[in-house]
């Protein structure tokens, strides 16, 4: 019946007819979805909005002791000396689930896993990194990239790496390409020179 006459929408067309037009606040983001392109827009536009992204750090450095391997980044490596510490003293996974922890503002390692408890001694330090992991996934966040640097003269990391990045994919629920595992001497300077 509204055939020909001049209004602007659907709203005018149902006050022309004698019904109740209300007007309420929208919101610009809150976009009509019809087609799939408006589907991958919206999408697009949620992703870019939600949260902030947080880059954490870590650091760690143990002192060697007598032992026949290292423990780096989960993977056991036969050496001339061990590594001193109350758990099976991997700096690299301490170090990492410090960054982690430090993404969250929730303490770090020693906050959550006390040297002072008897229950850490020996222990297997993939238990703290897939903590601090889990609790990241619990506050609705995501682990984009987990990258380490291991400086040390000994011993050689290269042959070890695709290991290492496997163990901690697994720890930390997410892909290889995600993980990064760089190594570096300091050509013979300072304490790690040594
Ligand atoms: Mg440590």
């Amino acid at each position: 019946a509204a055939a020909g006459l001049s209004l602007t929408d659907d709203a005018a067309v149902a006050e022309r007819a004698g019904l109740a037009v209300t007007i309420i606040a929208g919101s610009q983001d809150n976009v009509k979805i019809t087609t799939a392109e408006d589907l991958a827009r919206a999408r697009r536009s949620i992703e870019s909005q939600s949260g902030t992204i947080r880059v954490g750090s870590g650091f760690d450095a143990h002192r060697f002791g007598p032992g026949d391997h290292v423990v780096l980044c989960g993977i056991s490596i036969p050496h001339s000396h061990g590594l001193a510490g109350h758990s099976d003293a991997d700096p690299a996974l301490h170090a990492l689930t410090d960054a982690v922890l430090s993404t969250l503002s929730e303490g770090d390692i020693g906050v959550h896993f006390p040297s002072t408890d008897a229950r850490w001694k020996d222990s297997d330090s993939s238990k703290f990194l897939e903590f601090a992991t889990r609790r990241v996934k619990e506050r609705n966040g995501k682990i984009i990239h987990l990258t380490i640097t291991i400086i040390c003269e000994t011993p050689k990391i290269g042959s070890h790496r695709h290991a290492m990045r496997s163990h901690i994919a697994k720890l930390a629920g997410i892909t290889l390409d995600q993980i990064s595992v760089q190594a570096t001497t300091t050509d013979g300077l300072g304490f790690t020179g040594r």
